[in-house]
């Protein structure tokens, strides 16, 4: 299920432009617009989920794919000396877009 006025949905339908690098019928991953880092993209579900204290018990491998996608894209993105994965969570956790996201942020130090 997407939501119609969700910025991110809006993403994963292509609705709104984005640097996308990763796409499949799950989750889609783009560049970050006010990027943190050197590389700092942005992994989401599909079906909109609005934190991570919403996930299910169904959602458990959908969690698990989105991170493993991390460790492929920020290899593939040249973070091979380490980066970081950040998934900020509901108002005290810092989330600004209510639409399920995990950070991906690296490249060469200084920038954290
Ligand atoms: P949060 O604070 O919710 O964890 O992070 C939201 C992130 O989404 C921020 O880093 C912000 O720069 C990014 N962001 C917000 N709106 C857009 C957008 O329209 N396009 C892209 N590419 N990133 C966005
Ligand atoms: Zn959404």
């Amino acid at each position: 299920m997407q939501k119609e006025d969700c910025i991110f949905c809006k993403i994963a339908r292509g609705e709104i432009p984005s640097g996308k690098i990763y796409e499949d019928d799950e989750v889609f991953a783009f560049r970050d617009i006010n990027p943190k880092a050197p590389v700092h993209f942005l992994i989401i579900p599909k079906k909109h989920i609005e934190s991570l204290a919403h996930c299910e018990a169904v959602d458990t491998p959908l969690l698990g794919k989105m991170l493993a996608l991390a460790r492929t894209l920020a290899l593939q993105e040249g973070c091979g000396n380490g980066f970081r994965v950040v998934i900020n969570t509901g108002r005290d956790g810092g989330q600004e877009v209510p639409h399920l996201h995990v950070h991906v942020m690296g490249g060469p130090q200084p920038w954290k």
